[in-house]
């Protein structure tokens, strides 16, 4: 629980509000030895409303002013109890007004507790009448210890508990949610560790000569192979693997186009299905495009390439398209033509998959070794995207948060979803648990698949939102 500490001169009601926030249930009492004088603080849980914290009662501590100053008697102790509070209460006397060693305790607040949120109230404030303009004054009295408007309070009458809930639900929310944000880190982080030890399965697939033995030369050549490729009874069963950055990657079926990609010209059915079937069991697929004939060609993506980026998106894969070839583009009166094939990727791939804003287009050569870095990268960045685990309790902090800061058109047409959860990773997939019976619409889906992704930077890759109704 968040602890709030009561603070104020001596007479201005501490504990009459700490006996109603505690509603005179048991105070744990303890003392404090300072200056060899005893003092006793007592603690309680306070219950107001829904809200509940502990309190702190520092009318032990009583802020004496009869040496002159109340920060060297108080100084070593409250030390030790601010660093307990998450917010402090101070409290003035609307009666007296405001009083000069008000004004001290204020000095003393900002001095000593200056991360710790401060709510001013005003006890006594029962009797003020509004409209004689009294209540008035002594508020814009009080307003100038600098701690905001000060709430009217009764302790003794329970006048203004209500303003008082309102006031410190706010910081208590922010409190919980700050809390559960921290402990969502540390699940996220141990999560991340976990899932980081799993082999990444890489697929790269493209049309023939696009470069993609190439492309694995380079790649092999440059990271630590782990396991050669070796003939195994069937094309499936020959794995390469190697390690990047201390991750394990398996490359999926490469004998099974390296072999085959060389006798055939453009791309047989039986290799879109065998493309189909690498697809299903790698977690990211980097797809080769070659530069050359897209500088030549109108679009920069044949039919083939298209089906199997759409097929890789709707298999929830991560894709990473790589443009092969680029070295071929280089020279002096070849940069408008680099550039246009650059453009002419980057637009075709926003155009085709719209869903999946962000997905990585690297543009490499091969042949001259560059990029593999750049394109393993990106693979690793976008599996780990692909692996990420969101708690229950982050998703709906994150929830609350987009549904008040999108303006909705009025109060009806907000969707209304009681919480998110993530069902499952690799990909993130998601279900909107929607109360009442009106399912959310298409665009609302999108808008919360394109928020997740926004406030997750979770671009890229494909994301699945699925919703329940309930009552
Ligand atoms: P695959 O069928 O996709 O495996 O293609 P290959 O790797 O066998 O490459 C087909 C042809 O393109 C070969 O002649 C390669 O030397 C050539 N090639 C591959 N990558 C590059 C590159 O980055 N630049 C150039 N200029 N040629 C390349």
């Amino acid at each position: 629980l968040p602890s709030a500490i009561l603070v104020g001169r001596p007479n201005v009601g501490k504990s009459a509000l700490f006996n109603r926030l505690i509603r005179r249930r048991e105070a744990l009492v303890y003392n404090t030895l300072d200056d060899h004088v005893t003092r006793d603080i007592r603690e309680g849980v306070a219950k107001l409303g829904d809200l509940r914290f502990k309190v702190l009662d520092s009318a032990g501590l009583e802020m004496v002013a009869t040496s002159g100053s109340i920060l060297d008697r108080t100084a070593g102790m409250t030390a030790n109890v601010l660093a307990r509070s998450h917010f402090a209460i101070f409290l003035t006397d609307a009666r007296d007004g405001l009083q000069p060693l008000d004004l001290e305790v204020g000095k003393w607040l900002r001095k000593n507790a200056p991360g710790i949120r401060i709510v001013l109230v005003m006890n006594k404030s029962e009797s003020l009448d509004e409209h004689s303009g009294s209540l008035t004054g002594v508020v814009a009295e009080a307003h100038s210890l600098g701690f905001g408007d000060p709430i009217p309070i009764s302790a003794e009458t329970g006048f203004g508990m209500v303003e008082l809930y309102e006031a410190l639900r706010p910081l208590l929310e922010e409190y919980m949610i700050q809390k559960m944000e921290e402990k969502c880190h540390q699940d996220e982080n141990a999560t991340k560790d976990v899932e980081a030890k799993l082999p990444l399965q890489l697929a790269i697939v493209g049309r023939p000569n696009v470069g993609k033995s190439t492309l694995l030369n380079a790649l092999l050549q440059q990271e630590r192979v782990l396991v050669g490729p070796e003939a195994g009874l069937t094309r499936d069963s020959v794995r390469t693997q190697f390690e990047f950055q201390g991750r394990t990657i398996y490359l999926v079926d490469t004998a099974g186009w390296l072999d085959r990609t060389k006798q055939e010209r453009g791309l047989s059915s039986l290799s879109v299905m065998q493309a189909r079937k690498n697809l299903m069991r790698a977690h990211v697929v980097a797809l080769v495009l070659d530069g050359e004939e897209i500088a030549k060609a109108k679009s920069s993506m044949r039919h083939a390439e298209v089906v199997i980026a759409r097929r890789a998106v709707e298999e929830g894969r991560g894709l990473v398209v790589v443009v092969n070839k680029m070295d071929l583009l280089r020279g002096r009166q070849n940069t408008k033509l680099y550039e246009k094939v650059i453009k002419a990727v980057l637009e075709e791939i926003q155009t085709l998959l719209p869903e999946v804003t962000g997905i990585p287009v690297v543009f490499v050569s091969a042949l001259e070794g560059r990029g593999r870095t750049t394109i393993m990268k990106r693979v690793v960045e976008i599996y780990e995207k692909w692996c990420l685990r969101l708690p229950t309790a982050r998703l709906n902090c994150w929830l609350r948060k987009v549904m008040s800061r999108h303006s909705w058109k009025d109060q009806a047409a907000q969707p209304k979803i009681k919480y998110f959860t993530q069902v499952k990773a690799r990909p993130p997939t998601f279900v909107a648990f929607v109360s009442g019976s009106t399912e959310l619409a298409g665009t609302e889906i999108r808008f919360f698949a394109k928020s997740l992704k926004e406030d997750f930077n979770l671009g890229g890759i494909p994301i699945r939102i699925t919703q329940r109704c309930v009552p």
